[in-house]
C-alpha cells in the first residue's frame, strides 16, 4: 500500500518522506532501532488498523524486480511491534489492503453498509474521480464518456464487489467497464504516459494523433479504437493492471497499439 495513518488519527496520507516525517515527528514508536542497530519505520494500516512497516522510505533497501527501481510502500507486519496494538489477525486477513480481492472478481461482495458508503463516496467525489481517471490514462476523456462509465458502475452496483475499495476507485471503475471507445478523444499532455502513447500510435493502421493531440482516423475505412484494463496482478504487496489501447477493423481482429502494466496507486477521497 502507499498510504498510512498514525495511531489515534483518522487522517490518511500518502507515504512520502515529508508526510511521514511531519505526521510522526520522527518519534517512537514510528521510528525504532532494532537489535541489530537498524532503523525501522512503522505506522498503522488505514483499512484494518494493524501495524505496517514502511519499506524504502529513505533510499534503497530492496529493489523491486519488476521495474528495477526501489519504491516506498507499507507492508503489514506479521508480529506485534512495541508501541502498537497487538496484531488483530482476523482484521488483517480481511483487510482490503493486505489481501485484496483481485480486480475483476464479481463473486465476493462487501456488506451492505460498506457498499452504501462506497456509492456515497463516488457520488461525492465524481469530479475528482474523473480527473484522476484522465491522469491515470493520460487521456482527456470527455465528461460524456466518464459520466456514462461512472453511471454504469453505479447502476450495475459494481461498487458492491469486494475488489472495489475506497482507495482504488478510478482503477476499479475502469476495470469493471467494457472497453471504451477513444475516437476523437484527446491525449492529456501532462499525463505520465503521454509521450509513450503518442509514439505508439505510429504502429496504428487506421489512427493518428493530430497536432492538437486528438485521436483521429487517417483513412475512410471502417475501424474503431478502444482501451481497457485487464490482467490485474499483485506482486510484492503492490497491485498492477494492464492498460491496453487497440484498434479493430472487423469483429474479431484486434491490433494492439499501446500496452503497459501500470501500478495501482492508492488515492484518498474526502468522505
Ligand atoms: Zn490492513
Amino acid at each position: 500500500m502507499d498510504v498510512f495513518r498514525i495511531r489515534d488519527s483518522e487522517d490518511v496520507r500518502k507515504i512520502t518522506i515529508t508526510n511521514f516525517e511531519e505526521a510522526t515527528q520522527k518519534m517512537y514508536p514510528y521510528y525504532q532501532v532494532n537489535n541489530n542497530g537498524k532503523q525501522k519505520l512503522y505506522a498503522v494500516c488505514p483499512a484494518c488498523g494493524n501495524t505496517i512497516q514502511i519499506i524504502n522510505l529513505y533510499g534503497i533497501q530492496q529493489v523491486q524486480n519488476i521495474t528495477n527501481v526501489a519504491t516506498t510502500y507499507g507492508r503489514h507486519c506479521n508480529r506485534n511491534i512495541a508501541g502498537f496494538d497487538p496484531i488483530d489477525i482476523n482484521r488483517k486477513e480481511n483487510c482490503d489492503l493486505y489481501r485484496p480481492t483481485p480486480l475483476g472478481n464479481r463473486e465476493i461482495m462487501h456488506n451492505d453498509q460498506t457498499s452504501i458508503e462506497l456509492k456515497q463516496l463516488i457520488e461525492n467525489n465524481r469530479d475528482a474521480i474523473k480527473k484522476d481517471i484522465r491522469k491515470i490514462l493520460s487521456i482527456n476523456l470527455s465528461h460524456n464518456i466518464l459520466d456514462r462509465v461512472i453511471d454504469s458502475f453505479i447502476e450495475s452496483q459494481s461498487y458492491s464487489y469486494r475488489a472495489v475499495t475506497k482507495y482504488n476507485l478510478p482503477y476499479s471503475i475502469i476495470y469493471y467497464s467494457e472497453a471504451i471507445n477513444l475516437y476523437s478523444q484527446y491525449l492529456l499532455e501532462e499525463g505520465r504516459l503521454f509521450n509513450n502513447i503518442k509514439i505508439s500510435f505510429s504502429s496504428s493502421r487506421y489512427f493518428i494523433i493530430s497536432e492538437e493531440n486528438k485521436i483521429t482516423k487517417n483513412t475512410n475505412k471502417y475501424a474503431e479504437v478502444y482501451f481497457n484494463f485487464l490482467s490485474y496482478r499483485r506482486l510484492n504487496d503492490r497491485d498492477f493492471v494492464r492498460y491496453k489501447i487497440f484498434e479493430s477493423e472487423a469483429d474479431n481482429e484486434y491490433n494492439t497499439i499501446f500496452e503497459d502494466e501500470i501500478e495501482i496507486e492508492l488515492i484518498i477521497y474526502n468522505e
